[in-house]
């Protein structure tokens, strides 16, 4: 292609002409033409950028049809500039020199692997953000209907939790996956047109092409999936024989009756609330926000900004799920949720603002823009499951202030629950996955059957007999964030390894598992210092031997579940 002799050009020039360089533009040296790329991006892109971030806010929070076209518009845009074919060529030159600055090297190495996806056909990226704009407004808007009558996610998930009845839990399940037919179609062409975008830049498919972007490797990822499946196939089985048999007796069934609507969450990716004590009831009377807020102002990481410019309550149109979105990196950061007063709001909400101090409020202003946001984003997710989890401690919920009825019963509870959360979660993210890894390797296959054999492989969940759907398609997740799910594990590992090191260097105590954060600045301090403040500076398994002293590895995650 066209981009040989170029490259060509910039090596030999540099070094004949240089003395001629100053009135020659196409010779300058390497770091300024570095520089000047850099300086563009910030003229050019950064405010598209920060626009589509708005519109994309917008869209979320109203669910209008305008706001939706703006989002659309905005990113079109984008992806003209990110897709220029001069810029690209420039950037992938820049990135092959070898750069003497290592700040200037590393945001070159950004900015090329952010446009390197970009270079496809722009009629085919259209097409792309069209369609999956098209089927996120879908989710978005999308309301289980059971008997004629709507119902929010919250109502699905109060159902699948508290209901004994197992004729309502089939039917309520069976709506709420009923989304996934609705989409199937659209999906299955929406795989097509990325592999297709993949293969034109030399991937063998998407799924390959997303972990390279996001400096990973297939082979790594799923290496490092099959140690833990190792890792975790005993201890899983162990906690599933128990969970079945309390689920068996509160349906007053028999084990081998159990079915997918069993298990308190659509996708058996949460733990059931199978305890006598419920978590939720600490949280009926909890002001959330204000818990939030207190809790993050007392480690020396306010976020009562943050707070002000979220949208927190459930309403009509509105994406029924949560995100935290960084829209300028100065500092505009926000959350969407959908409180209700109970402990999986609790959780979700630590878990986002987590990702909210993980942000331009935190990473240094010196830092130029385009590192100036998280390592990675399995190290954002890290962070914020890292904080997510004492929505489960009595110990925590009683330092904040809060009255927990027998806190010896919570905690016994709340031990089991994130012991059999981390292991259900590392189960459900092998089936997500591999799901993705074949989705995008032959699209053409039974993907209703490989779904169910790999729930069947890895969650130990029968299908329901004669059950032909399509629900995969049902995760939205698979659309709007792809080849992404591994990432949560991978971050929840990253979790447990800064948590085993602020035990052992903030805290000075061996119980990393049960540490406690409540009041203490100086977990606050090792976060700015040790994990925020790098920013994009380096990658994620940098950052985390930066962190913690060693590279991203399971034994830590090990160390939290093995230890009962
Ligand atoms: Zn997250």
């Amino acid at each position: 292609m066209s981009r040989l002799p170029r490259l060509i050009r910039s090596t030999v020039l540099p070094t004949l002409f240089l003395l001629a360089a100053e009135t020659m533009t196409y010779a300058q040296a390497p770091a300024d033409a570095a520089r000047e790329v850099i300086f563009d991006h910030e003229q050019r892109i950064r405010p598209l950028e920060i626009a589509a971030g708005r519109a994309w806010w917008d869209a979320n929070v109203t669910g209008a049809d305008e706001a939706f076209k703006l989002k659309e518009e905005t990113e079109n845009k984008l992806d003209a500039v990110l897709g220029d074919r001069e810029r690209f060529a420039k950037l992938k030159e820049l990135d092959q020199t070898k750069l003497k600055d290592p700040l200037l090297a590393r945001q070159i190495h950004i900015l090329y692997l952010q446009a390197l996806p970009k270079q496809v056909d722009p009629d085919l990226l259209k097409q792309m953000v069209a369609r999956g704009n098209a089927i996120e407004k879908r989710f978005g808007v999308f309301r289980a209907k059971v008997e004629g009558k709507e119902l929010p996610d919250s109502e699905v998930r109060k159902i699948l939790k508290q209901s004994r009845d197992t004729d309502q839990r089939r039917a309520v399940w069976e709506a709420s996956k009923q989304v996934g037919r609705e989409v199937e179609q659209e999906l299955r062409t929406l795989v097509e047109l990325r592999n297709k975008a993949a293969r034109e830049l030399d991937f063998a498919d998407y799924h390959a092409m997303q972990l390279e972007i996001n400096e990973q490797s297939q082979d790594q990822v799923v290496r490092l999936f099959d140690d833990l499946d190792k890792l975790t196939r005993g201890p899983f089985q162990a906690a599933k024989r128990e969970i079945d048999a309390h689920l068996a007796e509160m349906y007053k069934i028999g084990v081998d009756e159990l079915q997918p609507w069993h298990y308190h969450d659509p996708y058996f990716q949460e733990a059931p609330a199978i305890y006598k004590t419920s978590l939720d009831a600490a949280y009926a009377k909890a002001d959330i926000p204000e818990l939030c807020r207190k809790f993050y102002a007392g480690i020396g990481l306010p976020i009562d900004d943050v707070l002000k410019r979220s949208d927190l309550y459930e309403k009509p149109g509105k994406n029924p799920h949560a995100f935290c979105t960084d829209i300028d990196r100065e500092g505009d950061v926000r959350v969407l949720a959908n409180i209700v007063p109970n402990e999986y709001w609790t959780g979700t909400m630590l878990h986002e603002l987590g990702h909210s101090v993980y942000s331009s409020k935190n990473i240094p202003a010196k830092l130029p823009y385009v590192v100036r946001t998280d390592a990675h984003i399995l190290a954002t997710e890290g962070v914020a499951m890292m904080f997510e989890r004492f929505s489960k401690s009595a110990d925590w919920l009683e330092q904040m202030g809060l009255s927990v009825e027998d806190p010896a019963a919570f905690d016994e509870v709340g031990e089991k629950m994130r012991r059999n959360k981390l292991l259900i979660f590392s189960r459900w993210c092998q089936v997500m996955l591999r799901f993705e890894k074949g989705l995008y390797h032959d699209p053409a296959q039974d993907l209703n059957k490989l779904w169910w054999d790999l729930v069947e492989q890895y969650q130990l969940i029968k299908r329901p007999e004669g059950r032909d759907a399509p629900d995969y398609a049902s995760k939205i997740h698979i659309v709007v964030a792809p080849a992404y799910y591994h990432n949560y594990m991978m971050g929840e590992l990253f979790a447990c390894q800064v948590n085993h090191a602020i035990a052992r260097d903030v805290l000075k105590t061996a119980e990393a598992k049960n540490a406690s954060y409540v009041g203490r600045k100086d977990v606050g301090k090792f976060m700015k210092e040790r994990v925020f403040a790098p920013g994009r500076t380096l990658t994620w398994n940098e950052l985390t031997k930066f962190a913690t002293g060693q590279e991203l590895n399971p034994k830590a995650f090990a160390a939290d579940f093995s230890a009962e």
